[in-house]
C-alpha cells in the first residue's frame, strides 16, 4: 500500500487549532463583485459612436454566417439575442443586428484602463476575468455600499466613457456577491447598470426566486444532475444543503455549494 505524505500546507491545516475550522458567520457585507455589462459589445460602442444605440453582435471573424455571436449589446439582448448564439439565429431574431469582428487588443486596453480607474477608488482583490472582478470592502464600503457603487460608476463614466456600464453586487462573501451582481443586472427596466445589496440579515429571501443555474458553478449538466437528485429550487437552507451534497449525483461541486449555504442564517 502506498505511503501517503502530507505537504507543508496540509500539515499546517491539519495541525491548526480546531476552532479555525469553524465557518465564521459574517455580520455584514464584506465583498463587492463587479461585472461589466455586455463587455465586448459595449467597448465596441464606446470606441465607435456609430454603433451606439444599435443592436451589436461581436463575432470571431468577418465574412461568414457559420459562426456565433460571442457577445451582444443590450439593444441586441432586447431582441432575445444571447451570447454564443449562431449568427443565423441572431439575424432571425434581430434582422438589423450589426455584426462586428472581435478586436482583442481593444478589449485588453479597455480592461487595463477600467481596472486602473477602479483601483483609484477601491483596491481590487481578484480579477476573475476580462470583465469581472471582486473587492474586499473597508468600513466605509460596508456602511454605505450605494455611495461606493455611485462613486465607482461616476469615476468610470468620467474617465473611460459612459457607454461601458457595469453592475455591482454586495454581499457577505464573493459567491453571494456574484449572484447579487447578476440579479442587479436584471432588476432594472433596462438590462445592466445595476446595484444589488444582499445584507446577511436579508438572506435567504433573495435566493428563493433564483433558478438553480443562477448559482455560480451550476451549469446545464449540474442542473440536470440536481434535478435527478430531487433538488429543484435554490432554497438552500441547512436541510436543502444536506440534500445538495448527498449522494454521488452532485460530486465535489455539491460540497462547494453546501459551503456557500452555510453562510445563511438558520431558519
Ligand atoms: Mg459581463
Amino acid at each position: 500500500m502506498p505511503i501517503k505524505t502530507l505537504s507543508h500546507i496540509e500539515f499546517a491545516r491539519l495541525s491548526a487549532p480546531r476552532e479555525n475550522y469553524a465557518l465564521r458567520k459574517p455580520e455584514t457585507i464584506e465583498r463587492m463583485y463587479l461585472d461589466f455589462d455586455g463587455f465586448f459589445a459595449s467597448v465596441e460602442q464606446q470606441a465607435d459612436r456609430r454603433l451606439r444605440g444599435r443592436p451589436v453582435g461581436v463575432v470571431p471573424f468577418d465574412g461568414t454566417d457559420r459562426t456565433c455571436v460571442i457577445a451582444c449589446s443590450r439593444e441586441a439582448k432586447a431582441f432575445g439575442v444571447k451570447n454564443v448564439m449562431p449568427v443565423a439565429e441572431a439575424r432571425q431574431l434581430c434582422p438589423d443586428i450589426v455584426l462586428v469582428p472581435q478586436k482583442p487588443d481593444l478589449y485588453r486596453r479597455a480592461h487595463n484602463a477600467l481596472l486602473s480607474e477602479i483601483q483609484s477608488v477601491i483596491p481590487i482583490d481578484a480579477v476573475k476575468s476580462i470583465d469581472e472582478l471582486t473587492c474586499c470592502l473597508d468600513g466605509d464600503g460596508r456602511r454605505d455600499p450605494q455611495e461606493l457603487a455611485a462613486r465607482l460608476k461616476t469615476t468610470l463614466a468620467d474617465n473611460v466613457g459612459t457607454v461601458i456600464t457595469s453592475s455591482v453586487g454586495f454581499a457577505a462573501n464573493r459567491q453571494l456577491a456574484k449572484m447579487a451582481c447578476k440579479e442587479g443586472k436584471r432588476a432594472g427596466a433596462i438590462y445592466g447598470n445595476g446595484v444589488m445589496i444582499w445584507r446577511p440579515e436579508d438572506l435567504p429571501a433573495p435566493l428563493f426566486g433564483l433558478k438553480l443555474s443562477d448559482i455560480p458553478g451550476v451549469g446545464e449538466n449540474m442542473e440536470r444532475r440536481l434535478i435527478r437528485s430531487g433538488v429543484y429550487t435554490t432554497v438552500v437552507r441547512r436541510v436543502g444543503c444536506q440534500v445538495l451534497c448527498r449522494g454521488r449525483e452532485t460530486g465535489p461541486r455539491g460540497h462547494r455549494i453546501e459551503a456557500q449555504g452555510k453562510h445563511l442564517p438558520r431558519r
